[in-house]
């Protein structure tokens, strides 16, 4: 049987570090900050944003949510982000993703100041990633790349198949594993014959919305398996792109959906905050 990457209790033992830094930034006059901003209705993303808020609230960082009209024009979304660019007391900036189909994500990403960009997006920050320079990295590859460090799992010459390519999972996953000195094989909805590449995984990280994509046959026995999905089954439960039950069976090591990649992705949010109010306020912190 699999152990278990247990990514809820990871992530709690990372909030009780993460609450000890904020009360020590605060003394020396800093208060971290972050604001969130979602344009239309989705009842997806008013999950994910409640549950950022409340860790926010757990660990002492303030949280700021911008909630904007499903009309909002891009001129519009430009200024409210324009503005928490200049504001001094907002270190973190983060747009909710999706926002509505009239509205181009990849400019008002590339509008967020990249020092204010604790989600990683900005092609500034991607571009640093792909030079292995010191940027922030988006919050799922880094969550993902947390749990097995914190595990012991070595990526170093591993052979890291990654299932699924998006702007904000798949491609800055790429890069991580090639920094940590991974081998990395990637597929998408055009590769054929996917088992034959995950067959050769060493650790098999899966991103691609598929509940249960992921069988029994396509993992080779001892194999890490890293789910990222997060979607519904029949039943209306929670569950994510691989056959958990079955493949558990035969994997070394695997994440749980939930509790898994998830509660890890908001940790890493929260030490880019962190990271980033430290970062606008060396004077009052000595560095
Ligand atoms: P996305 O933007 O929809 O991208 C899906 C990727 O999967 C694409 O690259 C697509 O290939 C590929 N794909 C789709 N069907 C495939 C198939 N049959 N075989 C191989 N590849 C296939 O999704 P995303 O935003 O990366 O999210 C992926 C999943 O992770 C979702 O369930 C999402 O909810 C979840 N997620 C979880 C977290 C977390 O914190 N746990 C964070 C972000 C996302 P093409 O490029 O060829 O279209």
């Amino acid at each position: 049987m699999a152990i278990l990457l247990d990514g809820k209790e990871l992530a709690k033992k990372i909030r009780e570090n993460q609450k000890e830094e904020v009360i020590n930034l605060k003394k020396n006059g800093v208060f971290p900050k972050l604001a969130v901003i979602m344009v239309g209705k989705n009842s997806a993303s008013e999950i994910y944003v409640r549950n950022k808020s409340k860790v926010c609230n757990e660990i002492g960082i303030d949280f700021n949510e911008y909630l904007l009209e499903e009309k909002t024009t891009m001129k519009e979304l430009k200024k409210l982000i324009t503005t928490l660019n200049e504001k001094n007391d907002i270190n973190g900036i983060l747009l909710q993703s999706p926002i509505p189909s009239g509205l181009n994500i990849n400019e008002a990403f590339e509008c967020i100041s990249p020092t204010k960009d604790v989600d990683g997006f900005h092609p500034e920050n991607i571009g640093k990633l792909c030079l292995g320079q010191d940027t922030f990295v988006s919050c799922t590859p880094y969550g993902i790349v947390k749990i097995l460090e914190e595990y012991n799992i070595q990526i170093k010459g591993k052979h890291v198949v990654i299932l699924g390519r998006s702007n904000i999972v798949g491609k800055p996953l790429i890069q991580c594993m090639l920094n940590k000195d991974a081998t990395v094989t990637v597929c998408h909805s055009k590769t054929t014959e996917i088992e034959k590449h995950t067959k050769m995984a060493d650790i098999l990280i899966v991103a691609i919305g598929k509940p249960n994509f992921v069988t029994k046959d396509m993992v080779r026995q001892g194999c890490t398996v890293i789910d990222v999905g997060i979607n519904r089954n029949q039943d209306g439960k929670i569950c994510g792109d691989v056959d958990f039950k079955e493949i558990e069976k035969v994997a070394s090591y695997i994440t749980p959906v939930p509790g898994g990649v998830g509660p890890m992705t908001i940790a890493m949010l929260m030490n880019n905050v962190i990271k980033s109010a430290k970062n606008q306020n060396k004077k009052n912190l000595g560095a």
